[in-house]
Protein backbone atom coordinates (compact mmCIF):
# COMPACT_ATOMS: atom_id res chain seq x y z
CA UNK A 1 0.00 0.00 0.00
CA UNK A 2 1.30 3.45 -0.89
CA UNK A 3 2.61 5.83 1.90
CA UNK A 4 -0.01 8.43 0.13
CA UNK A 5 -2.93 5.81 0.35
CA UNK A 6 -1.68 5.05 3.97
CA UNK A 7 -1.48 8.73 4.64
CA UNK A 8 -5.16 9.55 3.56
CA UNK A 9 -6.44 6.53 4.85
CA UNK A 10 -5.34 7.28 8.47
CA UNK A 11 -6.22 10.85 8.15
CA UNK A 12 -9.71 9.87 7.24
CA UNK A 13 -10.33 7.26 9.55
CA UNK A 14 -8.84 9.34 12.56
CA UNK A 15 -11.28 11.98 11.32
CA UNK A 16 -14.28 9.73 11.21
CA UNK A 17 -13.92 8.61 15.00
CA UNK A 18 -13.30 11.85 16.00
CA UNK A 19 -16.56 12.72 14.25
CA UNK A 20 -18.61 10.11 15.26
CA UNK A 21 -17.39 10.14 18.74
CA UNK A 22 -18.54 13.83 18.58
CA UNK A 23 -21.92 13.16 17.13
CA UNK A 24 -22.42 10.48 19.69
CA UNK A 25 -21.83 12.86 22.71
CA UNK A 26 -23.85 15.63 21.39
CA UNK A 27 -26.84 13.46 20.24
CA UNK A 28 -26.51 11.42 24.04
CA UNK A 29 -26.57 14.66 25.70
CA UNK A 30 -29.26 16.21 23.83
CA UNK A 31 -31.30 13.41 24.14
CA UNK A 32 -31.04 12.99 27.62
CA UNK A 33 -32.06 16.92 27.84
CA UNK A 34 -34.99 16.35 25.99
CA UNK A 35 -35.98 13.75 27.53
CA UNK A 36 -35.16 15.27 30.97
CA UNK A 37 -37.22 18.18 29.79
CA UNK A 38 -40.68 16.58 29.11
CA UNK A 39 -40.99 14.17 31.92
CA UNK A 40 -39.82 17.13 34.34
CA UNK A 41 -42.69 18.94 32.81
CA UNK A 42 -45.11 16.00 32.93
CA UNK A 43 -44.14 16.19 37.20
CA UNK A 44 -44.61 19.45 37.39
CA UNK A 45 -48.12 19.18 35.86
CA UNK A 46 -49.51 16.58 37.38
CA UNK A 47 -48.04 17.82 41.12
CA UNK A 48 -50.12 20.45 40.20
CA UNK A 49 -53.21 19.25 39.19
CA UNK A 50 -52.96 16.60 42.20
CA UNK A 51 -52.66 19.10 44.59
CA UNK A 52 -55.51 21.34 43.24
CA UNK A 53 -58.09 18.09 43.38
CA UNK A 54 -56.74 17.46 46.73
CA UNK A 55 -57.17 20.87 48.06
CA UNK A 56 -60.97 20.68 46.28
CA UNK A 57 -62.01 17.69 47.82
CA UNK A 58 -61.00 18.11 51.07
CA UNK A 59 -63.22 16.39 53.46
CA UNK A 60 -65.89 15.15 50.54
CA UNK A 61 -66.33 11.77 52.28
CA UNK A 62 -67.94 10.15 49.12
CA UNK A 63 -64.96 10.71 47.41
CA UNK A 64 -62.62 8.93 49.50
CA UNK A 65 -65.09 6.21 50.33
CA UNK A 66 -65.91 5.45 46.53
CA UNK A 67 -63.79 7.85 43.93
CA UNK A 68 -66.26 6.47 41.60
CA UNK A 69 -69.23 6.88 43.15
CA UNK A 70 -69.36 10.77 42.77
CA UNK A 71 -69.55 13.59 40.33
CA UNK A 72 -68.14 15.28 43.12
CA UNK A 73 -64.55 15.97 40.79
CA UNK A 74 -64.17 19.58 39.26
CA UNK A 75 -63.95 19.63 35.96
CA UNK A 76 -60.32 18.65 35.06
CA UNK A 77 -59.51 20.24 31.41
CA UNK A 78 -58.81 22.98 33.55
CA UNK A 79 -55.39 21.58 34.08
CA UNK A 80 -55.06 20.07 30.67
CA UNK A 81 -53.63 22.43 28.01
CA UNK A 82 -50.94 20.72 25.45
CA UNK A 83 -51.13 17.35 27.62
CA UNK A 84 -54.31 15.32 28.59
CA UNK A 85 -55.06 14.54 32.23
CA UNK A 86 -56.83 11.78 33.48
CA UNK A 87 -58.11 10.52 37.06
CA UNK A 88 -57.82 6.55 37.52
CA UNK A 89 -59.03 4.69 40.58
CA UNK A 90 -57.49 1.96 41.96
CA UNK A 91 -59.51 -0.65 40.91
CA UNK A 92 -58.31 0.70 37.05
CA UNK A 93 -61.24 2.77 36.29
CA UNK A 94 -61.26 6.32 34.51
CA UNK A 95 -62.96 8.27 36.63
CA UNK A 96 -62.47 11.67 35.02
CA UNK A 97 -60.43 12.26 31.72
CA UNK A 98 -59.90 15.78 30.11
CA UNK A 99 -62.07 16.32 27.06
CA UNK A 100 -58.62 16.83 24.56
CA UNK A 101 -58.30 13.32 24.86
CA UNK A 102 -60.93 12.42 23.44
CA UNK A 103 -61.83 8.73 22.76
CA UNK A 104 -57.77 8.01 22.52
CA UNK A 105 -57.24 4.83 24.36
CA UNK A 106 -54.27 4.87 26.80
CA UNK A 107 -52.38 1.77 26.83
CA UNK A 108 -51.26 0.04 29.72
CA UNK A 109 -52.40 3.01 31.97
CA UNK A 110 -53.18 0.62 34.95
CA UNK A 111 -49.11 -0.43 35.21
CA UNK A 112 -49.15 2.61 37.63
CA UNK A 113 -51.68 1.73 39.84
CA UNK A 114 -49.26 -0.21 42.33
CA UNK A 115 -46.50 2.07 42.61
CA UNK A 116 -48.86 5.21 42.98
CA UNK A 117 -50.65 3.08 45.89
CA UNK A 118 -47.36 2.94 47.55
CA UNK A 119 -47.00 6.58 47.17
CA UNK A 120 -44.53 6.87 44.33
CA UNK A 121 -44.79 8.68 40.96
CA UNK A 122 -44.49 6.42 38.10
CA UNK A 123 -43.92 7.46 33.99
CA UNK A 124 -43.43 5.33 31.08
CA UNK A 125 -43.63 5.52 27.76
CA UNK A 126 -46.20 3.78 24.96
CA UNK A 127 -47.64 3.76 21.81
CA UNK A 128 -45.09 4.62 18.57
CA UNK A 129 -45.22 2.50 15.38
CA UNK A 130 -47.56 4.24 13.46
CA UNK A 131 -49.28 5.10 17.00
CA UNK A 132 -49.05 8.77 18.67
CA UNK A 133 -45.63 8.10 21.32
CA UNK A 134 -47.00 9.06 24.83
CA UNK A 135 -45.35 9.72 27.99
CA UNK A 136 -48.02 8.65 31.26
CA UNK A 137 -46.60 10.69 34.17
CA UNK A 138 -48.90 9.33 37.46
CA UNK A 139 -48.75 10.62 41.15
CA UNK A 140 -51.29 9.89 43.34
CA UNK A 141 -54.04 11.68 44.55
CA UNK A 142 -54.54 12.23 48.03
CA UNK A 143 -57.54 13.03 49.55
CA UNK A 144 -57.71 13.68 53.40
CA UNK A 145 -54.69 11.76 53.89
CA UNK A 146 -55.67 8.71 52.22
CA UNK A 147 -54.47 8.19 48.46
CA UNK A 148 -57.62 7.36 46.58
CA UNK A 149 -56.16 6.92 42.81
CA UNK A 150 -54.07 8.24 40.42
CA UNK A 151 -53.63 11.29 38.51
CA UNK A 152 -51.99 10.58 35.17
CA UNK A 153 -51.08 13.51 32.82
CA UNK A 154 -50.94 12.11 29.10
CA UNK A 155 -48.24 14.13 26.81
CA UNK A 156 -47.53 13.28 22.89
CA UNK A 157 -44.27 13.37 22.34
CA UNK A 158 -44.00 12.75 18.76
CA UNK A 159 -42.79 15.92 18.58
CA UNK A 160 -38.95 15.14 20.82
CA UNK A 161 -39.14 11.83 18.68
CA UNK A 162 -39.31 13.70 15.58
CA UNK A 163 -36.72 16.15 16.38
CA UNK A 164 -34.15 14.09 17.46
CA UNK A 165 -34.45 11.81 14.33
CA UNK A 166 -33.86 15.32 12.49
CA UNK A 167 -31.10 15.88 14.58
CA UNK A 168 -29.27 11.94 14.32
CA UNK A 169 -29.98 12.61 10.36
CA UNK A 170 -28.26 15.33 10.31
CA UNK A 171 -25.13 14.31 12.22
CA UNK A 172 -25.09 11.05 10.42
CA UNK A 173 -25.32 13.19 7.23
CA UNK A 174 -22.51 15.81 8.44
CA UNK A 175 -20.26 13.13 9.25
CA UNK A 176 -20.59 11.62 6.12
CA UNK A 177 -19.78 14.41 4.27
CA UNK A 178 -17.28 15.62 6.35
CA UNK A 179 -15.19 12.27 5.90
CA UNK A 180 -15.53 12.12 2.03
CA UNK A 181 -14.54 15.91 2.49
CA UNK A 182 -11.61 14.25 4.16
CA UNK A 183 -10.29 12.21 2.04
CA UNK A 184 -10.55 14.48 -0.52
CA UNK A 185 -8.31 17.25 1.78
CA UNK A 186 -5.95 14.32 2.62
CA UNK A 187 -5.35 12.56 -0.76
CA UNK A 188 -4.89 16.39 -1.69
CA UNK A 189 -3.02 17.62 1.34
CA UNK A 190 -0.24 13.43 1.00
CA UNK A 191 0.16 13.86 -2.36
CA UNK A 192 1.34 17.64 -2.28
CA UNK A 193 3.61 16.68 0.89
CA UNK A 194 4.89 13.76 -0.37
CA UNK A 195 5.97 15.09 -3.95
CA UNK A 196 9.54 16.43 -3.50
CA UNK A 197 10.15 12.52 -2.32
CA UNK A 198 8.39 11.31 -5.89
CA UNK A 199 11.30 14.08 -6.99
CA UNK A 200 14.13 12.42 -4.97
CA UNK A 201 13.05 9.07 -6.43
CA UNK A 202 12.70 9.90 -10.09
CA UNK A 203 16.16 11.92 -9.84
CA UNK A 204 18.04 9.01 -7.91
CA UNK A 205 16.61 6.96 -11.16
CA UNK A 206 17.69 8.99 -13.53
CA UNK A 207 21.46 9.10 -11.85
CA UNK A 208 20.84 5.29 -11.12
CA UNK A 209 19.64 4.86 -15.38
CA UNK A 210 22.41 7.41 -16.67
CA UNK A 211 25.02 7.08 -14.46
CA UNK A 212 25.29 11.19 -14.78
CA UNK A 213 26.89 11.30 -10.57
CA UNK A 214 26.87 14.72 -11.25
CA UNK A 215 23.21 15.36 -10.87
CA UNK A 216 21.95 16.46 -7.42
CA UNK A 217 18.67 17.03 -5.90
CA UNK A 218 16.60 20.75 -6.10
CA UNK A 219 16.69 21.71 -2.49
CA UNK A 220 13.73 23.36 -1.40
CA UNK A 221 13.01 24.34 2.51
CA UNK A 222 16.30 23.61 3.81
CA UNK A 223 14.68 23.46 7.38
CA UNK A 224 11.93 20.63 6.48
CA UNK A 225 12.43 16.93 6.70
CA UNK A 226 12.39 16.24 2.83
CA UNK A 227 15.02 19.77 2.56
CA UNK A 228 17.42 17.93 5.20
CA UNK A 229 16.92 14.62 3.33
CA UNK A 230 17.50 16.29 0.08
CA UNK A 231 20.78 17.83 1.79
CA UNK A 232 22.06 14.32 3.22
CA UNK A 233 21.25 12.74 -0.25
CA UNK A 234 23.37 15.69 -2.56
CA UNK A 235 26.08 15.26 -0.03
CA UNK A 236 26.29 11.52 -0.30
CA UNK A 237 26.15 11.85 -3.84
CA UNK A 238 29.51 13.72 -3.59
CA UNK A 239 30.88 11.63 -1.60
CA UNK A 240 30.36 8.70 -4.08
CA UNK A 241 31.37 11.33 -7.25
CA UNK A 242 34.83 12.16 -5.20
CA UNK A 243 35.18 8.36 -4.72
CA UNK A 244 34.18 7.43 -8.19
CA UNK A 245 36.82 9.96 -9.17
CA UNK A 246 39.43 9.03 -6.84
CA UNK A 247 39.19 5.23 -8.16
CA UNK A 248 39.45 6.62 -11.73
CA UNK A 249 42.25 8.58 -11.28
CA UNK A 250 43.89 5.95 -9.17
CA UNK A 251 43.50 3.77 -12.01
CA UNK A 252 44.67 5.91 -14.41
CA UNK A 253 47.91 6.71 -11.93
CA UNK A 254 48.57 3.23 -11.62
CA UNK A 255 48.56 2.00 -15.44
CA UNK A 256 50.64 5.31 -15.79
CA UNK A 257 52.94 4.69 -13.55
CA UNK A 258 53.58 0.79 -14.29
CA UNK A 259 53.80 1.47 -18.43
CA UNK A 260 56.68 3.39 -18.17
CA UNK A 261 59.25 0.70 -15.76
CA UNK A 262 57.15 -1.86 -18.04
CA UNK A 263 57.91 -0.65 -21.41
CA UNK A 264 61.71 -0.46 -20.12
CA UNK A 265 62.30 -4.23 -18.94
CA UNK A 266 60.55 -4.48 -22.37
CA UNK A 267 62.84 -2.98 -24.22
CA UNK A 268 65.88 -4.33 -22.54
CA UNK A 269 64.36 -7.66 -23.32
CA UNK A 270 64.12 -7.32 -26.94
CA UNK A 271 67.53 -5.92 -26.72
CA UNK A 272 68.88 -9.15 -25.13
CA UNK A 273 66.98 -11.13 -27.65
CA UNK A 274 68.03 -8.77 -30.97
CA UNK A 275 71.48 -9.41 -29.30
CA UNK A 276 71.05 -13.11 -29.14
CA UNK A 277 69.84 -13.88 -32.13
CA UNK A 278 72.68 -11.72 -33.96
CA UNK A 279 74.73 -14.31 -32.55
CA UNK A 280 73.13 -17.45 -33.34
CA UNK A 281 73.14 -16.00 -37.33
CA UNK A 282 76.55 -14.77 -36.98
CA UNK A 283 79.36 -17.99 -37.87
CA UNK A 284 80.83 -17.00 -34.29
CA UNK A 285 78.99 -18.96 -31.23
CA UNK A 286 80.20 -16.42 -28.59
CA UNK A 287 79.16 -12.35 -27.97
CA UNK A 288 81.16 -9.57 -28.56
CA UNK A 289 83.14 -7.76 -26.66
CA UNK A 290 80.67 -4.70 -26.88
CA UNK A 291 78.26 -6.97 -26.32
CA UNK A 292 79.54 -8.00 -23.03
CA UNK A 293 79.91 -5.02 -21.94
CA UNK A 294 76.05 -3.78 -22.50
CA UNK A 295 74.70 -7.06 -21.08
CA UNK A 296 75.20 -6.55 -17.00
CA UNK A 297 73.93 -2.47 -17.65
CA UNK A 298 70.68 -4.38 -19.38
CA UNK A 299 70.31 -6.97 -16.50
CA UNK A 300 70.63 -3.82 -13.89
CA UNK A 301 68.17 -1.43 -15.41
CA UNK A 302 66.05 -4.43 -15.92
CA UNK A 303 66.70 -4.85 -12.39
CA UNK A 304 65.98 -1.53 -11.01
CA UNK A 305 62.60 -0.95 -12.77
CA UNK A 306 61.31 -4.34 -11.36
CA UNK A 307 62.31 -2.98 -7.99
CA UNK A 308 60.33 0.03 -8.85
CA UNK A 309 57.25 -1.81 -9.58
CA UNK A 310 57.69 -4.13 -6.74
CA UNK A 311 57.78 -0.82 -4.20
CA UNK A 312 55.15 0.83 -5.89
CA UNK A 313 52.38 -2.69 -5.90
CA UNK A 314 53.63 -2.75 -2.76
CA UNK A 315 53.27 0.37 -1.82
CA UNK A 316 49.88 0.48 -3.02
CA UNK A 317 48.66 -3.02 -1.36
CA UNK A 318 49.48 -1.22 1.61
CA UNK A 319 47.24 1.74 1.29
CA UNK A 320 44.31 -0.78 0.10
CA UNK A 321 44.73 -2.84 2.81
CA UNK A 322 44.31 0.44 5.19
CA UNK A 323 41.24 1.45 2.94
CA UNK A 324 39.82 -1.51 3.40
CA UNK A 325 40.52 -2.00 7.24
CA UNK A 326 42.32 -5.34 6.87
CA UNK A 327 45.69 -3.66 8.21
CA UNK A 328 45.92 -3.66 12.03
CA UNK A 329 48.56 -1.66 13.46
CA UNK A 330 50.76 -3.55 16.33
CA UNK A 331 50.48 -2.08 19.99
CA UNK A 332 53.74 -2.46 21.62
CA UNK A 333 55.97 0.20 23.64
CA UNK A 334 58.49 1.67 21.06
CA UNK A 335 61.79 3.73 22.38
CA UNK A 336 61.79 6.17 19.56
CA UNK A 337 64.96 7.66 20.89
CA UNK A 338 66.32 4.45 19.58
CA UNK A 339 64.27 4.43 16.71
CA UNK A 340 65.64 7.68 15.69
CA UNK A 341 69.02 6.00 16.32
CA UNK A 342 68.80 3.40 13.79
CA UNK A 343 67.36 5.88 11.57
CA UNK A 344 69.88 7.82 11.80
CA UNK A 345 72.42 5.74 10.88
CA UNK A 346 70.45 4.75 8.09
CA UNK A 347 70.61 7.62 6.57
CA UNK A 348 74.20 7.82 6.71
CA UNK A 349 74.10 4.83 4.60
CA UNK A 350 71.43 5.75 2.19
CA UNK A 351 73.08 9.24 1.29
CA UNK A 352 76.68 6.86 0.67
CA UNK A 353 74.57 5.17 -1.78
CA UNK A 354 72.17 7.67 -3.45
CA UNK A 355 74.94 10.47 -3.25
CA UNK A 356 78.46 11.75 -4.01
CA UNK A 357 80.45 10.94 -0.73
CA UNK A 358 79.96 14.14 1.55
CA UNK A 359 77.00 15.81 -0.53
CA UNK A 360 74.84 15.70 2.23
CA UNK A 361 75.31 16.06 5.96
CA UNK A 362 72.97 14.59 8.43
CA UNK A 363 72.53 15.33 11.64
CA UNK A 364 71.03 14.51 14.83
CA UNK A 365 69.79 17.27 16.98
CA UNK A 366 67.84 17.05 20.21
CA UNK A 367 67.26 13.55 21.32
CA UNK A 368 64.95 13.35 24.16
CA UNK A 369 64.24 10.14 25.89
CA UNK A 370 60.40 9.19 24.88
CA UNK A 371 58.48 6.06 24.00
CA UNK A 372 54.95 5.47 22.00
CA UNK A 373 52.58 2.78 21.75
CA UNK A 374 52.71 1.61 18.22
CA UNK A 375 54.27 -1.25 15.52
CA UNK A 376 57.90 -0.20 15.24
CA UNK A 377 58.31 -1.67 11.82
CA UNK A 378 55.62 0.37 10.71
CA UNK A 379 57.31 3.47 12.68
CA UNK A 380 60.27 3.00 10.99
CA UNK A 381 58.50 2.83 7.67
CA UNK A 382 57.10 6.27 8.12
CA UNK A 383 60.83 8.11 9.58
CA UNK A 384 62.58 6.32 6.51
CA UNK A 385 59.79 7.24 4.12
CA UNK A 386 60.89 11.21 5.45
CA UNK A 387 64.11 10.79 5.43
CA UNK A 388 64.28 9.47 2.22
CA UNK A 389 62.31 12.41 0.83
CA UNK A 390 64.51 14.93 2.63
CA UNK A 391 67.76 13.28 0.87
CA UNK A 392 65.84 13.20 -2.46
CA UNK A 393 65.06 16.90 -2.31
CA UNK A 394 67.98 18.55 -0.94
CA UNK A 395 70.72 19.38 -3.49
CA UNK A 396 74.48 18.52 -2.51
CA UNK A 397 75.58 20.52 0.24
CA UNK A 398 72.89 20.40 2.01
CA UNK A 399 72.09 19.80 6.16
CA UNK A 400 69.09 17.70 6.68
CA UNK A 401 68.68 17.28 10.84
CA UNK A 402 66.64 14.61 12.78
CA UNK A 403 65.32 16.01 15.83
CA UNK A 404 63.23 14.08 19.05
CA UNK A 405 61.29 16.17 21.63
CA UNK A 406 58.98 14.81 24.17
CA UNK A 407 56.43 17.60 24.77
CA UNK A 408 53.99 16.45 28.10
CA UNK A 409 51.87 14.10 26.11
CA UNK A 410 53.05 13.89 22.86
CA UNK A 411 56.54 12.90 21.31
CA UNK A 412 57.28 15.28 18.42
CA UNK A 413 60.17 14.33 15.82
CA UNK A 414 60.75 16.48 12.83
CA UNK A 415 62.80 15.78 9.86
CA UNK A 416 64.44 19.45 8.69
CA UNK A 417 66.15 19.51 5.83
CA UNK A 418 67.50 22.74 3.44
CA UNK A 419 66.87 21.46 0.15
CA UNK A 420 63.92 22.74 -2.70
CA UNK A 421 61.11 23.76 -0.61
CA UNK A 422 57.72 22.93 -1.21
CA UNK A 423 55.60 25.81 -2.29
CA UNK A 424 52.51 27.12 -0.50
CA UNK A 425 50.14 25.91 -3.63
CA UNK A 426 51.29 22.06 -3.80
CA UNK A 427 51.67 22.33 0.27
CA UNK A 428 48.09 21.18 0.84
CA UNK A 429 48.66 18.22 -1.49
CA UNK A 430 51.62 16.45 -1.47
CA UNK A 431 50.12 13.77 1.29
CA UNK A 432 47.65 12.84 -1.36
CA UNK A 433 48.47 9.98 -3.29
CA UNK A 434 50.27 10.06 -6.39
CA UNK A 435 50.69 13.85 -5.80
CA UNK A 436 54.22 14.67 -6.93
CA UNK A 437 55.04 18.68 -7.37
CA UNK A 438 57.62 17.81 -10.14
CA UNK A 439 56.86 14.30 -11.66
CA UNK A 440 59.67 13.99 -14.16
CA UNK A 441 61.98 14.97 -11.06
CA UNK A 442 60.23 12.61 -8.58
CA UNK A 443 60.45 9.58 -11.39
CA UNK A 444 64.10 9.78 -11.97
CA UNK A 445 64.52 9.97 -8.21
CA UNK A 446 62.50 6.21 -7.84
CA UNK A 447 59.48 8.00 -6.29
CA UNK A 448 56.25 7.14 -6.90
CA UNK A 449 54.41 9.81 -5.12
CA UNK A 450 52.77 7.42 -2.50
CA UNK A 451 55.73 7.83 -0.05
CA UNK A 452 53.40 10.69 2.12
CA UNK A 453 50.63 9.39 1.76
CA UNK A 454 51.60 6.02 3.88
CA UNK A 455 53.26 8.73 6.31
CA UNK A 456 50.01 10.02 6.81
CA UNK A 457 48.09 6.97 6.99
CA UNK A 458 50.81 5.12 9.76
CA UNK A 459 51.12 8.67 11.71
CA UNK A 460 46.74 8.57 11.83
CA UNK A 461 46.77 5.23 12.80
CA UNK A 462 48.91 5.71 15.58
CA UNK A 463 46.56 8.65 16.93
CA UNK A 464 49.14 11.35 15.59
CA UNK A 465 49.74 13.89 12.86
CA UNK A 466 52.11 15.09 10.50
CA UNK A 467 52.45 18.73 9.25
CA UNK A 468 54.81 20.65 7.10
CA UNK A 469 55.95 23.82 7.09
CA UNK A 470 58.27 24.99 3.74
CA UNK A 471 59.83 27.91 1.86
CA UNK A 472 60.75 27.33 -1.96
CA UNK A 473 64.34 27.27 -2.24
CA UNK A 474 64.84 27.33 1.54
CA UNK A 475 63.95 23.32 2.48
CA UNK A 476 60.57 21.72 4.85
CA UNK A 477 60.23 20.82 7.78
CA UNK A 478 57.82 18.00 8.60
CA UNK A 479 56.59 17.12 12.00
CA UNK A 480 55.44 14.10 13.29
CA UNK A 481 53.32 14.29 17.04
CA UNK A 482 52.64 10.87 18.30
CA UNK A 483 50.92 10.44 21.60
CA UNK A 484 53.07 9.67 24.40
CA UNK A 485 53.46 6.43 26.47
CA UNK A 486 53.92 6.49 29.90
CA UNK A 487 53.82 2.88 30.72
CA UNK A 488 56.20 0.97 33.57
CA UNK A 489 58.97 0.70 31.20
CA UNK A 490 58.97 4.45 30.12
CA UNK A 491 62.16 6.27 31.11
CA UNK A 492 62.55 9.98 31.23
P1 LIG B 1 57.64 10.69 -4.02
O1 LIG B 1 57.72 9.27 -4.23
O2 LIG B 1 57.43 11.46 -5.27
O3 LIG B 1 58.72 11.26 -3.18
P2 LIG B 1 55.96 11.36 -1.78
O4 LIG B 1 54.54 11.04 -1.49
O5 LIG B 1 56.95 10.88 -0.80
O6 LIG B 1 56.25 10.86 -3.22
O7 LIG B 1 56.06 12.92 -1.88
C1 LIG B 1 55.18 13.62 -2.68
C2 LIG B 1 55.79 14.88 -3.24
O8 LIG B 1 56.04 15.81 -2.20
C3 LIG B 1 57.14 14.66 -3.86
O9 LIG B 1 57.01 14.27 -5.22
C4 LIG B 1 57.77 16.01 -3.75
O10 LIG B 1 57.34 16.83 -4.83
C5 LIG B 1 57.21 16.57 -2.46
N1 LIG B 1 58.14 16.40 -1.32
C6 LIG B 1 58.11 15.44 -0.39
N2 LIG B 1 59.09 15.62 0.53
C7 LIG B 1 59.76 16.72 0.14
C8 LIG B 1 60.89 17.44 0.68
N3 LIG B 1 61.52 17.05 1.79
N4 LIG B 1 61.29 18.55 0.03
C9 LIG B 1 60.67 18.97 -1.09
N5 LIG B 1 59.60 18.34 -1.65
C10 LIG B 1 59.16 17.23 -1.03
Amino acid sequence: MSIRLRLTLWYTALLGATLILFSVIVYSALSTNLWAQVEQDAARQAGEVASALTQQLQFDILVIRNPRSTMQFPDIDLFASASGVQIVDFDGMIVKRSSNLGAMSVPDYRMALDAVQHGENYNYYTGGAGEPELLVYSVPLVVNDSIVGAVQVIKNVDSVRSTLSQVSRYLILGTGLSLVLAAIVGAFLARRTLAPLNAITRTAGSITQTGDLSRRLNVQEEQSEIGRLSTTFNAMLAQIQQLFDTQQQLIADVSHELRTPLTTVQGNVQLLQRMLSATESSSGRSLTSEMTEQVPEILAEVEIESMRMNTLINDLLLLAQADSGALSIQKEPVEMDTLLLEIYLQAQRLVDQMRTAGALTIRLGNEDQAMVLGDRERLRQLLLNLVDNAIKYTPDGGVITLDLKHEKEWVVISVTDTGLGISPENLEQIFARFYRTDKARSRELGGSGLGLSIVKWIAEAHGGTIDVTSTLSKGSVFTLRLPAYSGETAGV
